[in-house]
């Protein structure tokens, strides 16, 4: 029997595939066996070979290109075997104009925080040792005191605070969204929890105030209405199931035109005659005067501890510019049930966390804010900017890219300043 296959000319292509074991034993190959393991070299081989089956089936190749691929195989495999090395996360350029973009990874860190990520990371560290005392120390204890520092919140602030033997403390945890959730499920698990319709927001990335505080244990007692909520709104929902009034910035949205919202200072007053703590979710970190770099009257993580808040909590990788973290300072007994719920061990952050927070925090403490590129970045004058995408735009166009600089506004993102833009690169 004759068997035509000239109306399946695909059919031929398959049979020129070398079979896997077939090249994994001709001579070519030998200098990628003596780099890599045969099942791993083999695994290439098969994906190599399904690609090229699948160009046939496409009818995307004819005989001749095939019999090219086939000869550049050895290339290729070692090609496939370089990639599913590599690491798939990797620096890439932030060309968006935001400078805290969490899909890009939010804040780059200073100099000084990667060196000691670096050195702690090489080998053993006293994370939960106190080398003074030779004896078991608690993990974080420095970085809390950074913190609480660089908070203007240190024993010397401690007077001025008017709140009689509570001294400030501070607990540093994975993430604010964390951080929310510790202190609502310590402090109000099986009771309410006061919140302004205004704020029961989305931040992003699925933090939902409202399933938050669902699954922390607590009941949400809305009040007030969407654009407007009122001191008095507060003070009527407060009842004996009351257990924290709870004030979310709103961080990546803004409600203008008839709209009304009670200061933090009055809501920790009204707090504080009716017993209820007052917990913020800051959520920005910002550590500095946000005028200063053009944030206009933003919130900011110092002032909103400063106002008496019984804890606050804020993001570390937005405005303060260090490592993921979310970071809680306030009264010091409101830190110590946190600290003992069993759900703290969970949330917990590691030594690279820590190195690079304390290094981050010690910026701040020694009045180097301007190491820390985000704060740097958000200082950085527009003519400086503009210069800067003329140099580029003069790159470009001598490596034949069309480009031109032309004036702009950016957002600093990353759930900080609403409503806020800088002024950026000026057009010629
Ligand atoms: C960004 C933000 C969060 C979430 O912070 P993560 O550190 O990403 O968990 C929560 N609340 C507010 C107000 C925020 O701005």
């Amino acid at each position: 029997m004759k068997i035509d296959t000239t109306n399946a000319p695909e059919t031929n292509l398959y049979h020129r595939l070398p079979q896997v074991g077939e090249f994994l034993n001709g001579a070519r190959v030998r200098p990628l066996l003596e780099r890599y393991a045969r099942p791993v070299v083999a695994d290439a081989a098969r994906a190599f070979l399904a690609g090229l089956r699948e160009e046939i089936a496409r009818g995307t190749v004819d005989e001749e290109a095939l019999r090219g691929s086939i000869e550049q195989m050895p290339d290729g495999v070692a090609a496939l075997i370089e990639a599913s090395e590599g690491n798939a996360l990797r620096a890439v350029i932030n060309a968006t104009g935001v400078i805290l973009q969490t899909n890009l990874g939010r804040a780059p860190l200073s100099e000084r925080a990667i060196e000691a990520i670096a050195s702690v990371a090489r080998g053993y560290c006293n994370l939960e040792y106190d080398l003074e005392r030779g004896e078991r120390g608690r993990r974080g204890a420095y970085a809390e005191q950074l913190l609480l520092r660089a908070l203007d919140r240190g024993a010397q602030d401690r007077g001025a605070q008017d709140r009689g033997a509570q001294d400030g403390a501070a607990l540093v945890v994975n993430n604010c969204a964390a951080a929310t959730f510790l202190a609502l499920n310590t402090m109000a698990e099986g009771g309410e929890v006061i919140v302004s319709r205004g704020e029961l927001v989305e931040i992003g990335g699925g933090f939902r105030v409202p399933d938050i505080l669902r699954k922390s244990g607590a009941r949400l007692r809305e009040v007030g209405t969407t654009n407007r909520t009122r001191i008095e709104d507060y003070a009527a929902a407060i009842n004996e199931d009351t257990r924290m009034i709870l004030r979310v910035h709103r961080s990546n949205f803004e409600i203008v035109g008839f709209t009304e919202q009670p200061g933090l200072d009055e809501l920790v007053r009204l707090g504080s005659d009716a017993g209820v703590p007052v917990f913020e979710d800051q959520g920005t970190g910002c550590m500095i005067a946000p005028e200063a770099c053009g944030l206009g009257a933003q919130s900011s993580f110092a002032r909103s501890v400063r106002s008496g808040a019984a804890l606050v909590c804020a993001s570390g990788d937005k405005l303060m510019g260090g490592p993921q973290c979310g970071l809680l300072a306030g009264e010091a007994r409101m830190i110590r049930k946190l600290r003992d719920n069993p759900l703290y061990r969970a949330l917990r952050v590691d030594k690279l966390t820590y190195a690079a927070l304390e290094a981050t925090l010690l910026a701040y403490v020694s009045g180097q804010a301007e190491t820390l590129p985000v704060v740097r970045m958000l200082a950085t004058p527009p003519e400086r900017i503009r210069q800067r995408c003329e140099e580029w735009a003069r790159a470009l166009v001598s490596e034949k890219v069309s480009a031109e600089v032309i004036a702009t506004e950016s957002v600093v993102g990353g759930g900080t300043a609403p409503g806020t833009t800088l002024p950026r690169a000026r057009g010629p």
